[in-house]
C-alpha cells in the first residue's frame, strides 16, 4: 500500500478553485495523478462550470483518439495537447 500520493504540479488547490486553477491541474486530473482531495475539487468545479466541462470533454476525446490511433505515442503529442489546453484556457478565462 502506498502511503504517499503524487503531489500535483504547483501548489494545492484552494477549496473553491476558479477556472484558471482547474485548468492548471486538468492534465493531472485526466491522468489520474491528482490527489483525491484535489480531484474532488476539480470534479465538483467541472460539474458546475460549463466552459470547463466542455474543455474536459474535448481533452478527453483528443487523448482517447491519440491512444486509439497511436498507442505508441506519448510525450510529444501529449505536450502538444497540453499547449492546446493552455490555449483554451486563455480563451475561457
Ligand atoms: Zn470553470
Amino acid at each position: 500500500m502506498m502511503w504517499f500520493r503524487r503531489a500535483p504540479a504547483g501548489r494545492p488547490l484552494p477549496d473553491d478553485p476558479d477556472c484558471h486553477e482547474v485548468a492548471r491541474v486538468l492534465q493531472s486530473f485526466l491522468d489520474g495523478e491528482l490527489g483525491p482531495e484535489d480531484a474532488e475539487k476539480v470534479a465538483a468545479h467541472l460539474a458546475l462550470c460549463e466552459p470547463c466541462d466542455i474543455e474536459t470533454a474535448t481533452v478527453d476525446a483528443v487523448r482517447d483518439a491519440i491512444r486509439i490511433q497511436r498507442p505508441d505515442i506519448d510525450a510529444e503529442d501529449l505536450s502538444r495537447l497540453e499547449r492546446f489546453v493552455d490555449e483554451i484556457d486563455q480563451h475561457t478565462t
